[in-house]
């Protein structure tokens, strides 16, 4: 059975690594797995708390790098030099951190339950990988996790697009009874509704919230749920390899780190985890959320975030079933 360390103080990291035979990871070159925050997102993961985790790897014997892709919507990030642009504004350079940062812009094609995903270059190449994840809320998915951070952020822009556009809604008109619910949940303001129409815009982000509020079954994916290609993408990163997850829960805000607008904090800080299974590290992340502010995200979202954690068990990405220590 997996184990979830928890603790709430970035002074007790290394102890909570204690508890992982980490020496696998010697002379080993490891990515660590991050997002480093949208332009002019305030609540992106501290870089003090990452140069404690590369602090660790290093004097483990370990040569790490900060690592991340390019992203699909319009914005800095969307190119390699935009994106170290960011991360050197937000405090991620080898002088402050202490190892180099590597945006990767292509991938390796990697099969999981039929659908394909370029998984980054780079990502696919190393075998030791270390995922350190920012929890927050997420429009789309409740929750963004560790399965998010691998998801979505582990893969190429393209395959980025595959996940967004399968899961957009299909309408069947003689099942609606027009009744606005899924134009007033669309976080994108891209459906509109009258008496006898309905519409979906280009501005659709296919974040299938309209699909899991219809109540009359009158919306279905194209291609499949978010939440169920996130956890099977995150399967197509991580198969085969020796994986550490490290879940900042602190500064939980209402919106994703992608988001240069996201506003406020949405619940009071739980502290971190550790774990080698990413469905257990979030669950448990969530379970310690929910302690302190029952269904947060749910409200603020209307998406049921442990989708994604259902489905990564489904698919055999981890599991629920884990030992959890606090320290
Ligand atoms: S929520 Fe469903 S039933 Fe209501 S308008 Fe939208 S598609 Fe039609
Ligand atoms: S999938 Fe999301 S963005 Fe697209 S119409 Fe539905 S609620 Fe709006």
């Amino acid at each position: 059975m997996n184990t979830v360390i928890y603790f709430q103080q970035p002074a007790e990291l290394s102890q909570a690594l204690s508890y992982f035979d980490l020496s696998s990871f010697q002379q080993k070159k490891v990515p660590i797995k991050l997002h480093m925050g949208e332009e002019h997102n305030k609540f992106y993961i501290r870089p003090s708390f990452v140069k404690d985790v590369v602090t660790h790897l290093i004097d483990l014997g370990a040569s790490p790098f900060l690592y991340d892709t390019t992203v699909l919507y319009n914005s800095l990030r969307k190119r390699v030099n935009g994106y170290k642009k960011v991360a050197k504004n937000h405090g991620f350079t080898k002088e402050t951190i202490g190892c180099p940062v590597e945006i990767d812009d292509e991938g390796i094609p990697v099969i999981v339950q039929g659908h394909e995903y370029e998984v980054g270059t780079s990502l696919y190449h190393h075998d030791h990988v270390v995922c350190l994840t920012h929890v927050k809320g997420h429009i789309s998915t409740g929750m963004g996790g560790a399965i998010k951070n691998f998801g979505m952020g582990g893969v190429t822009r393209q395959s980025k697009k595959m996940m967004h556009q399968g899961s957009k809604p299909l309408f069947t008109p003689e099942s609606c009874t027009y009744c606005g619910t899924c134009a007033s949940v669309c976080p994108f303001n891209a459906i509109t509704v009258d008496e006898t129409s309905w519409m979906v815009s280009t501005s659709c982000f296919g974040c299938g919230v309209c699909v899991e509020n219809c109540p009359s079954d009158a919306l279905t994916y194209q291609l499949e749920n978010l939440h169920f290609l996130l956890a099977c993408s995150t399967k197509a990163c991580v198969q085969g390899k020796q994986v550490l997850y490290i879940n900042d829960i602190n500064r939980i805000s209402d919106s994703c780190d992608c988001d240069s607008t996201a506003k406020e904090i949405i619940c009071p800080d739980v502290g971190y985890c550790i774990s080698t299974d990413p469905v257990a590290i979030d669950h448990a992340s969530l379970r310690l959320i929910d302690e302190q502010q029952k269904d947060v995200f749910q409200k603020k979202h209307h998406v049921d975030p442990y989708q994604q954690i259902r489905f990564g068990e489904q698919i055999g990405l981890g599991s629920t079933e884990y030992e959890f220590i606090g320290l």
